[in-house]
């Protein structure tokens, strides 16, 4: 199987939702679906991770850019909106499928930002076990020429944009992106519409950093909030709150089963997803899957 076959499947199992699933069969051939937001803000669906497109008279910044093939693509959807140029780069965290516009951009003279974690694991051979997956390091180009640790805030087209990172939560390089002005928040994969999130552990991600993650989410957003999915469609403070009390509810099952001493066999039989399913799983495995994935990480 070549690399973006397996890139693509690996879209596929954490994509939120069926159509853009099917969508994301072929990323040379997905096409951007752009949707307006608020405050000069877009939404662009395509393969890979959604962006988020920030229009105005400072320029362009995008939060993550999808596949190398799709960057022909982005810039062509964002020259049907404006002759001003892109400027900024921000990745929501290290994985290919958010970053792999990077060398293209990178290579034209954009400023990449991210998190220190996203330059660490760009920069170096990554393995994700949950997929078998190996991803090669990245050429110098496609790297973050700015890093954070914490926090950064970017100030452009009349936003104050804050970056916060939400340690080992996705992964160990996560952050939000807080258009505070526009009350607009691109989580990137901390949440994902529709579908049981990926916990990524083998580069950082944890239960309980997904579980804090969201509830920072849900203290830096209101009614209001228009939230920006790592993959699915455009959501809200309800939905992200929705996940929140999913992955508590999973937690409090999944310890309970270990407690009593269920093996991972027993503990599937129950069906410990069934409640979830309906709102979770786009196929009939996505509920075992992760219920596997949270015993393994909890029985640790
Ligand atoms: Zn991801």
């Amino acid at each position: 199987m070549t690399r973006s076959i397996l890139a693509t499947l690996f879209s596929l199992l954490i994509c939120a939702d069926s159509q853009l699933a099917l969508a994301q069969l072929s990323p040379d051939t997905t096409q951007i679906r752009a949707s307006a937001v608020r405050n000069g803000l877009h939404m662009f669906m395509g393969a890979g991770g959604n962006l988020a497109v920030s229009i105005g008279d400072d320029g362009v910044l995008i939060v993550d850019d999808q596949y190398a093939e799709m960057t022909a693509k982005i810039d062509a959807a964002i020259a049907e909106l404006t002759d001003e140029p892109l400027r900024y780069v921000i990745n929501s965290h290290w994985h290919w499928d958010h970053t792999g516009g990077n060398e293209n951009y990178g290579r034209a003279g954009k400023t990449i930002v991210a998190h220190d974690n996203t330059y660490v694991r760009m920069s170096t051979d990554q393995f994700v076990a949950a997929f078998n997956f190996n991803q090669p390091a990245s050429p110098e180009a496609a790297l973050p020429a700015i890093t954070f640790n914490d926090t950064a805030t970017l100030r452009f087209n009349d936003l104050t944009i804050r970056m916060i990172h939400v340690p080992n939560a996705h992964t160990d390089s996560d952050a939000f992106v807080h258009f505070t002005e526009a009350n607009v928040v691109h989580t990137g994969d901390v949440y994902v519409t529709s579908a049981y999130p990926f916990i990524d552990s083998s580069t950082g991600g944890t239960l309980d950093g997904e579980i804090a993650a969201l509830e920072l989410l849900g203290e830096i957003t209101d009614e209001d909030t228009i939230v920006i999915p790592g993959h699915g469609e455009i959501s809200d403070r309800a939905g992200a709150m929705k996940t929140l009390a999913m992955l508590k509810g999973m937690k409090k099952i999944t310890l309970e089963a270990i407690a009593d001493g269920k093996t991972l066999k027993q503990f599937l039989d129950s069906n410990p997803t069934q409640t979830y399913d309906p709102d979770f799983s786009m196929r009939a495995d996505q509920g075992k899957v992760f219920a596997t994935r949270l015993y393994q990480e909890l029985s640790n």
